[in-house]
């Protein structure tokens, strides 16, 4: 649990921000402290400690600067969040502290509040890979890294660090790297991962003292996200790696947007066909069966007559909840339209696989949606095609002809196989 205050004396700007951070950020804790002697008393408090503070600068008992600096002695890591930031002012509360500056106004600066914070809050359980042959200046950059909250892992040169790759690559977000290194430099390391991992995945800084003045160019071309000179001050290395991250954090929401549905957040129909195919090729090669579920709500056009399109809309978004809540997380569970869904799940049973359809239909039965009053229920139709055949589209063909048959035989069943 991450906990995260926020001093603001306006009611309902606080509100809003507590709001949309709880939707946005899983696992957090938000309180609101209204003037700077409520924000000492949660500083002052040792049974929560804070992680984090977005505070504003015009409070009704302090002047601007109280607040940042009481903060700021604390070790909080805090986002200023002020309508009366000038840039000049902005410029002299640069401290490590200090992640970020952002003048409030509108949708946007809440949404980089958002942005920022969950940056910082990733940063928590995210690795930095740092790569030099010098363990001075190992060390130095390790204490920087450190300072932002960050976990590192070592490599004193380009091989050992595509080793350390090979073994935790999925749990690494940034590598800073060296250029002149023994064994592997900097180029060969930088052009080797750039094959593995592409820029929306992992970002590299590269360090260098090389006096030619076309290296950080050369570097950016081969695939580098960023460049720093040495020396350099510590503070270019953390907004480097802050904005960095913040980078792919963007291409995270970018490929979420893209790959699922808005209404139900399950993956889109595009999405499924792209790495159902994967999964598919995958069991194929290893001979293991794999089972492809398509589920309908039943008679679902006299919910949208009798209720309307809202409710409809609530029964759909209901519907594909209770699929999450009862599958794995390594189930895909994709909205092919309207509402129907279709499920790929790998490593299960015939039997476990019947099991938890009868299981689902059951859920779906007994499920009751209270909306405006009304108590709305529907059952589902569940087609499965279960095994491993020639090619996904003839596996989704079979479980979408079952589900015909489910229709033809009254509603409210699975086939499977038929
Ligand atoms: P069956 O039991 O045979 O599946 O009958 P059904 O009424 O569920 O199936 P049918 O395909 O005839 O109707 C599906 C309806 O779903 C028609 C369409 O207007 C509605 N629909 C499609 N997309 C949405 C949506 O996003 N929201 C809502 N509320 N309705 C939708
Ligand atoms: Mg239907
Ligand atoms: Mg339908």
């Amino acid at each position: 649990m991450t906990n995260i205050l926020i001093v603001e004396d306006n009611i309902s700007t606080a509100d809003l921000l507590k709001s949309s951070i709880k939707d946005e950020i899983q696992n957090v804790n938000v309180m609101i402290a209204g003037t700077y002697k409520e924000a000492l008393k949660f500083i002052l408090d040792t049974e929560v400690k804070i992680d984090f503070a977005i505070l504003d600068l015009g409070l009704p008992d302090t002047q601007a600067c109280e607040i940042v600096k009481l903060f700021v002695s604390k070790k909080i890591r805090s986002i200023i969040y002020s309508a009366i930031l000038d840039n000049n002012m902005a410029f002299d509360m640069i401290d490590d502290n200090i992640v970020a500056y952002i003048e409030k106004g509108g949708i946007v600066s809440i949404s980089n509040v958002i942005r920022i914070l969950k940056t910082s809050i990733l940063a928590i359980d995210k690795n930095i890979l740092l790569v030099d042959d010098s363990k001075i200046q190992l060390k130095i950059i390790q204490s920087i890294v450190e300072d932002l909250g960050f976990n590192t892992k070592i490599a004193h040169n380009g091989k050992e660090a595509l080793e350390i790759m090979k073994e935790i690559g999925h749990t690494i977000s940034l590598v800073i790297t060296d250029y002149n290194m023994p064994i592997m430099n900097g180029v060969s390391l930088t052009l080797e991962l750039r094959k593995k991992y592409p820029h929306d995945t992992l970002g590299i800084i590269v360090l260098s003292s090389n006096e030619e003045e076309d290296t950080s160019a050369k570097f950016i071309k081969i695939g580098a996200s960023d460049f720093i000179n040495k020396p350099y001050h510590p503070i270019e290395i953390k907004t480097k790696i802050t904005s960095n991250l913040i980078n792919l954090e963007l291409f995270r929401e970018m490929k979420e947007l893209a790959n699922k549905d808005f209404l139900t957040n399950c993956y889109n129909r595009r999405f499924f066909y792209d790495s159902g195919e994967a999964i598919f090729q995958k069991a194929k090669r290893e001979e293991k069966n794999l089972v492809i579920a398509t589920i309908d709500i039943d008679n679902f056009k006299a919910i949208n007559d009798t209720y309307g399109h809202d409710v409809g809309d609530v029964a759909i978004k209901n519907a594909a909840k209770i699929l999450q809540e009862n599958l794995r997380s390594s189930d895909m569970v994709a909205r092919f339209g309207g509402e129907e869904f279709c499920i790929i799940l790998e490593k299960i049973s015939l039997e476990d696989t019947k099991l938890l359809f009868e299981k689902i239909r059951d859920i779906f039965e007994k499920n009751t949606i209270e909306k405006n009053g009304l108590e709305i229920r529907f059952t589902t139709s569940i087609g499965i095609c279960y095994g491993i055949y020639n090619s996904l589209d003839e596996m989704i063909k079979i479980s979408d002809n079952n589900l015909y048959y489910c229709k033809k035989n009254g509603r409210n069943q699975i086939a499977i196989n038929k």
